[in-house]
């Protein structure tokens, strides 16, 4: 009987000790709040812990005195931001390939996500096998940059995507399989070292290297499947996207841009609940920039580009080149076909994704990447508030991440802080005041972040 009285006062004692050392309540006071969902009009969010605690009208002001609180009248406040398609060490100035994969440039590349208010991050795939603990050193200190999660190496074709050559991976990481055994056992390798999904390359590009075979990728899918973590397949074509739909595969990694796709694509795709993630950003980066040298005027832009890209993209010589490229027509089409598709599935309420493949190649420009792909889905008939769903609450779920992409309480105080209404103008999204990461500032504006 002595021992029951006595518990209850001893764990009182305990879970004191905690919040006096360091649990610091936060008050945003007074902003206009956008939660993932809805706006829900001016609230004071109280964060302890680096978690929301409260999202309230004049909550603040029922607090402790002692509390922290921060005046963001007249901001807007949105979850931050979650990619599910990117990279991360893959590029220096203007080259690219696996000898930038370094603790400082996956760090540099993270804090500039972090900076443009993307909070979490997915390297998906081309990860060296310093991925697992750099994921958990960083992942474990806001200020070193935006939370990573990845699917380590990834799966692709031998001699085929991604073409080692093309991609500069001298130490080629990527597990190539010829048979539906060695893909299992490429799967229970990467499960083992502990990926967040799998990544599969699934693109003959444009039938210049081998395909994966849909023996290796039907045994990868499954074998995944065996230890519950999804498959995202890099796609370009129709026939593949279909068929691994049909095979089972969760989140189509890049929009098909070589077909209309057919409404039987559409029905299998709602009926699986397959994601799709249409990085429309990743074929008009050839040209974009070549096409508006101006924008390098613009700091939003200009700060996310190293001086060796700047100076590049101010070469006239360069751009007249770049435009006059043997690509270029076929990415003008390819963002076509890719913007309809994407029109057709959000008619459909097919589950999308966000990604872009920012920090693949040094057009696919870390930061300015997501604000523009956010932009471009305005285009494809999604509402501002539409766009900002699918790049916080809907990019958490795909990943399975229960903890972010909403502001609501329990969750992650990962926050981008707003100048202007992104609901009205998704460039405003652009106009970012701050960035707070699991309750801690880590950022202000866009202005004051230079590249390493
Ligand atoms: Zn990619």
């Amino acid at each position: 009987m002595q021992a029951f009285r006595i518990l209850p006062l001893f764990l009182a004692v305990v879970t004191a000790i905690p919040s006096s050392l360091h649990a610091e309540t936060l008050v945003f006071e007074g902003a206009h709040v956008f939660d993932g969902e809805r706006n829900l009009g001016i609230r004071d969010v109280v964060i302890r812990d680096g978690r929301i605690v409260q999202v309230n009208a004049a909550a603040g002001a029922a607090l402790e005195a002692n509390a922290r609180r921060i005046d963001y009248r007249g901001k807007y406040l949105v979850p931050g931001l979650v990619s599910d398609h990117a990279h991360v060490g893959n590029t220096s100035g203007t080259g690219h390939g696996d000898r930038f994969y370094t603790r400082d440039n996956v760090i540099r590349d993270l804090r500039q996500f972090q900076a443009y208010g993307i909070t979490t991050v997915t390297a998906l795939g081309m990860n060296a096998p310093s991925f697992y603990a750099l994921r958990d050193e960083i992942n474990r200190a806001p200020a070193l940059g935006a939370q990573l999660k990845g699917a380590g190496p990834g799966i692709g074709a031998p001699a085929g995507a991604p073409p080692a050559d093309v991609m500069g991976l001298s130490h080629d990481p990527v597990a190539r399989p010829a048979d539906a055994a060695s893909a299992r056992a490429a799967v229970r390798d990467q499960a083992k070292a502990g990926v967040d999904l799998i990544k599969l390359w699934v693109d003959d590009i444009g039938g210049k290297f081998p395909m994966m075979s849909p023996e290796v990728y039907r045994a990868a899918i499954d074998e995944a499947h065996e230890h519950n973590l999804k498959v995202a397949a890099h796609i370009h074509d129709l026939a593949p996207a279909t068929d691994l739909v049909a095979s089972g595969l969760d989140v189509i990694a890049h929009g098909v841009r070589d077909n209309p796709i057919d409404p039987a694509l559409v029905a299998a795709m709602f009926t699986a609940g397959t994601w799709y993630i249409p990085t429309v950003n990743i074929d008009e980066a050839n040209y974009l920039y070549a096409e508006h040298p101006q924008w390098l005027q613009q700091r939003f832009l200009r700060n996310a580009l190293p001086q060796a890209v700047r100076a590049q993209w101010s070469d006239q010589a360069w751009r007249d080149a770049q435009l006059a490229g043997p690509g270029i027509a076929a990415a003008r089409k390819a963002v076509a076909t890719n913007l309809d598709n994407l029109r057709t599935l959000r008619s459909a309420g097919i589950r999308i994704g966000f990604g872009t493949d920012a920090g693949a190649l040094p057009q696919r420009v870390i930061g300015f990447a997501e604000h523009r792909e956010l932009e471009l889905m305005t285009q494809a008939g999604f509402t501002p508030a539409q766009a900002l769903t699918i790049a916080t609450r809907d990019a958490a779920k795909l990943l399975g991440l229960k903890d972010r992409g909403r502001i609501a309480p329990g969750l992650r105080a990962d926050l981008l802080v707003l100048e202007a209404d992104p609901t009205l103008d998704i460039l405003n999204t652009r106009r970012i005041a701050a960035v707070w990461q699991d309750g801690q500032h880590v950022a202000g504006g866009i202005d004051d972040y230079r590249p390493r």
